[in-house]
């Protein structure tokens, strides 16, 4: 199980203004949830708060009822892919993908294991020998959702991760992640400016304003007004 709920999250970077006002949202477990808005509206701040990646100025982030502060942080099953891939340039895809796992000294041979299974469920197999600079951007983003998937992780935040391919290579990875989601049966929460993305790949679309959700609802509520 893995329901992520916000209830009144608000953030404020130091003594700066406001950028997230009050934002409560319930994300279902195995549900895509996608975040929408303009450049500048807090979809990144809110998505690095829910990865522990930034501090709530005030307001609750629960993970199955629980205050997310409160679990020990091997509990906090949240991985999240960033938007510039974030690989370690001076090593392999296999490396990269187990360096996490090694950290938590997981036996090597477990960890062999799993990064051996990401490899085959993204496909990347034969380039697990590669450094980043020998793969084209579609393969990095490969690798890193591969990162992401090496921890099994109950919820897996993305941020614009297609922002860097070229349109057709985005076409294709959109339907692969909507495999993936499939697949692992995780909860997942999405960033993205991208209208035909959101559209596609979301449960539930967030439209975020000024700090603000505007509308929270199916694409088809969304989309299919009169
Ligand atoms: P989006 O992802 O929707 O483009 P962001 O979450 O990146 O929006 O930014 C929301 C607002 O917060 C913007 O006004 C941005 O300038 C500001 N902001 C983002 N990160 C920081 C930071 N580290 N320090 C101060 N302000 C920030
Ligand atoms: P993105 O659209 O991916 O959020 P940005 O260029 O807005 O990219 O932000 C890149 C980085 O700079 C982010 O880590 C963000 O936190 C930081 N940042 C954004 N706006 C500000 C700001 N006004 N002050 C300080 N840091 C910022």
């Amino acid at each position: 199980m893995a329901n992520v709920t916000l209830t009144h999250i608000a953030k404020a970077y130091g003594n700066g203004p406001t950028v997230i006002r009050d934002v409560t949202i319930d994300v279902r477990d195995q549900e895509f949830v996608v975040l929408v808005g303009p450049s500048g509206c807090g979809k990144s701040t809110l998505l690095r708060m829910i990865a522990g990646l930034e501090d709530i100025t005030s307001g609750d982030l629960l993970l199955d009822g629980k205050r997310i502060n409160d679990l020990p942080p091997k509990d906090r099953d949240i991985a999240m892919v960033f938007q510039n891939y974030a690989l370690y340039p001076h090593m392999t895809v296999f490396e990269n993908m187990a360096f996490g796992l090694k950290l938590r000294n997981m036996a090597k041979a477990d960890i062999r294991e799993r990064v051996t299974q990401a490899a085959r469920i993204l496909e990347i197999e034969n380039l697990l020998d590669r450094k980043p600079k020998d793969m084209s951007g579609g393969q990095r983003q490969r690798v890193a959702i591969g990162r992401a998937i090496v921890r099994e992780p109950k919820v897996f935040l993305f941020d614009e991760p297609l922002s860097n391919l070229d349109a057709k290579l985005r076409g294709q990875t959109r339907i692969e992640l909507q495999k993936l989601h499939r697949q692992l049966r995780a909860t997942m929460i999405y960033v993205t400016h991208d209208q035909v993305e959101a559209m596609t790949l979301g449960d539930r679309i967030v439209v975020l304003r000024g700090g603000d959700v505007m509308q929270f609802d199916t694409p088809l509520t969304l989309y299919n007004r009169p």
